[in-house]
């Protein structure tokens, strides 16, 4: 493979993006910032950031609780924020999306507002091997409060899901199948309108884990059959602590709320009380509100660039980054084909252990994650405690995949 690229993928002007994200321009050490660890968070452009400042600068108040102008602009911008979020994921109600934390409070807002109210014994919750342990941990909880079962679709030796025995995992006792829409140990992309018909043929709903998906391909809840989708907004160029869930209207109103608190209430009593629609019911006390805010911007410059482009410039990097690093002696674990995997690509260069290469990779500048991804199943499964891992996003450039191997070269010379 040519150490460079013979061209830059012509999807994405990488070069006047970068100008765009200050944090890129700094140097660890003497070194430029290489940063490939965006599958743990992404890193922020100015406009993400500027939105944020100017909301604390000019718009901070409480919201759905003022009337004077500032606290009607706040409730305006975040209302604002929930409508670009259901759009960028296709729900046509904004309705459906709950604001929160991401992910992982939205996967446990699942499995305890719908788990505990509609799970039973004997019923059974389907899950991937594969998943990141914010979407087995919530559904062991539930499963040991309601004596359901936790059953698996295992990962085949190419790192894909193996679906040959799809149809005896999900069966007439299956409620609920919740799966990884990206891996973020593996990159593979499981096939998830497949996954959906499996869950809805036997009644079941179906729960996607957007981690890594949303914020690096296009998805349309509704054309795909997806019943629950949990977003992150910091892996999308997004503030941290912003995003949420998307659910089916009909579900979300028949789950009760998840906490309780202010504002998510209609009527209160000393003994009891009546709740609000959704989504209010499931936002108690004061909201992430400049987060979400800031996440409005982030949707912004992603539907700037086109999240087609977006798609398209991980496939190229991705698999040159494959190609390189199983040329300089890598283990590369996942699927090869870009087609079916996104670029969180994890491996094992030769005898360096993950934390000793990632702590020398670090003196190059180059930023990656070693360890085991919160997917420890997984790791067992691959039969290492841990991996390296590099993940790419709208900022990364194939010089920064050759800065990579190149750095692997200097940790084979300490350990080798
Ligand atoms: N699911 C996957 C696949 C992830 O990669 C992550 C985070 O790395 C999560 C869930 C948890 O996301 P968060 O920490 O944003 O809640």
């Amino acid at each position: 493979m040519a150490k460079v690229m013979d061209q830059q993928p012509a999807s994405l002007d990488v070069a006047r993006i970068r100008q765009d994200f200050p944090i890129l321009a700094r140097t660890v050490g003497d070194k430029p910032l290489v940063y490939l660890d965006s599958a743990a968070t992404s890193q922020k452009p100015r406009q993400v950031i500027g939105a944020i400042t100017e909301f604390y600068e000019r718009h901070n108040a409480n919201v759905h609780r003022g009337v004077y102008t500032i606290a009607e602009e706040a409730t305006a911008l975040y209302e604002g924020a929930r409508e670009k979020l259901a759009r960028f994921v296709g729900a046509s109600d904004p309705a459906c999306i709950v604001f929160n934390r991401g992910t992982t409070e939205s996967t446990n807002l699942v499995a305890h507002a719908w788990g505990r109210k509609f799970l039973r014994e004997g019923d059974q919750i389907v899950l991937s091997m594969a998943e990141h342990h914010s979407n087995l941990i919530p559904w062991q909880f539930a499963a040991r409060a309601t004596g359901a079962e936790v059953r698996f679709i295992p990962v085949a030796e190419d790192g894909t899901l193996d679906l040959s025995e799809l149809s005896s995992i999900v069966t007439e006792r299956t409620r609920i199948v919740a799966v990884t829409g990206m891996s973020n140990v593996l990159g593979t992309l499981p096939p998830l309108a497949v996954l959906s018909e499996a869950a809805h043929s036997v009644g079941a709903v179906f729960l996607v884990d957007g981690a890594q998906l949303v914020p690096h391909a296009r998805v349309d809840v509704e054309a795909t059959g997806i019943d629950f989708l949990t977003i992150s907004g910091h892996k999308m160029l997004g503030p941290t602590a912003s995003g949420g869930l998307y659910g089916r209207r009909d579900l979300l109103e028949q789950m009760d709320p998840f906490l309780g608190g202010g504002e998510m209430i209609r009527e209160v009593w000393l003994d009891h009380a009546t709740f609000n629609g959704v989504p209010g019911k499931f936002e108690a006390g004061t909201m992430n509100i400049a987060e979400e805010v800031g996440l409005a911007a982030a949707i912004d410059y992603l539907e700037g660039l086109g999240m087609d482009a977006v798609r398209e410039h991980e496939k190229q990097l991705t698999a040159y980054a494959i190609g390189r690093l199983v040329e300089a002696g890598a283990t590369v674990y996942g699927p090869r084909d870009p087609e079916v995997r996104g670029g969180a690509v994890s491996f094992w260069y030769k005898e360096v252990h993950p934390h000793d290469l990632a702590t020398i990779l670090d003196q190059e500048g180059v930023a990656i994650r070693a360890g085991h991804h919160c997917a420890q199943p997984l790791m067992r499964i691959l039969g290492v405690p841990a991996t390296a891992r590099a993940s790419f996003y709208v900022y990364n450039t194939a010089e920064e995949v050759d800065a990579l191997v190149d750095a692997l070269g200097k940790a084979e010379d300490i350990f080798g």
